[in-house]
C-alpha cells in the first residue's frame, strides 16, 4: 500500500501543488494559514510539504531530474536550504509521531536504501542501516520522499508510529 502511494508521489504532489497555487494566487489564501497547517502536519509526519505538496518543490525536483547525474546533489542542496515551511517541518523530523523505522530482522543489508537516499549518498556520517551513524530520516534535510522505503526489497523500512 505505502509503496504504491510512493510511486504516485509526483502525481499527488502535482495535484496538491496546483490546488495550493490556485488558492494562493487567485484567492489570496494567507501564507500564515499554510504555516499553521505545516506545523500540524509536521508534528505528525515531519517534513512532508516539500516533496508531497509544494509547487516550487515540484518544479525544483523536475529541474534536478532533467540535470541527471547531479540530481542527488541538487536535491541535497535544495532541501538543505528550504523555506520557512521547510525549516519548521525539517526540525519536526526529530519529534514527529510517524518515523521511518527499520526492522533489522527483515533487513538483508543490501545497502540499496543508503545508495538511494540523497543524504546518505553524499554524507558518509549518515546511514539508514549502520547503527553508529546518524539517522538521515531524523535530519532536517530529510524531505520524506520515502524513496528509501520504496527501494527496500525486503520491506524492512516502514513509516511507523513511534511508541
Ligand atoms: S525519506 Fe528516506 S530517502 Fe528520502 S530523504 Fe528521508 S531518509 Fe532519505
Ligand atoms: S534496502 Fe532494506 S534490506 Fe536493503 S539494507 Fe536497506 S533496509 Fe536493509
Amino acid at each position: 500500500m505505502i509503496k504504491k502511494l510512493i510511486t504516485k508521489r509526483k502525481v499527488i504532489q502535482f495535484i496538491i501543488a496546483f490546488f495550493i497555487y490556485e488558492i494562493t494566487i487567485i484567492y489570496g489564501f494567507n501564507f500564515f494559514y499554510f504555516l499553521a497547517i505545516a506545523i500540524v502536519l509536521g508534528s505528525i509526519m515531519g517534513k512532508t510539504f516539500c516533496r508531497w505538496m509544494c509547487p516550487i518543490g515540484f518544479v525544483m525536483e523536475a529541474i534536478t531530474t532533467i540535470r541527471g547525474k547531479d540530481q542527488k546533489l541538487g536535491m541535497y542542496n535544495y532541501h538543505k536550504l528550504g523555506c520557512p515551511i521547510a525549516w519548521i517541518q525539517g526540525y519536526l523530523n526529530k519529534t514527529s509521531l510517524l518515523k521511518i523505522k527499520r526492522d533489522p530482522e527483515k533487513c538483508v543489508n543490501c545497502g540499496l536504501c543508503d545508495k538511494t537516499c540523497y543524504i546518505t549518498a553524499l554524507n558518509k556520517e549518515f546511514s539508514l542501516i549502520k547503527q553508529l551513524k546518524k539517522d538521515p530520516a531524523l535530519s532536517y534535510k530529510c524531505s520524506k520522499c520515502l524513496d528509501c522505503i520504496a527501494v527496500c526489497p525486503a520491506d524492512s523500512l516502514s513509516l511507523t508510529f513511534e511508541k
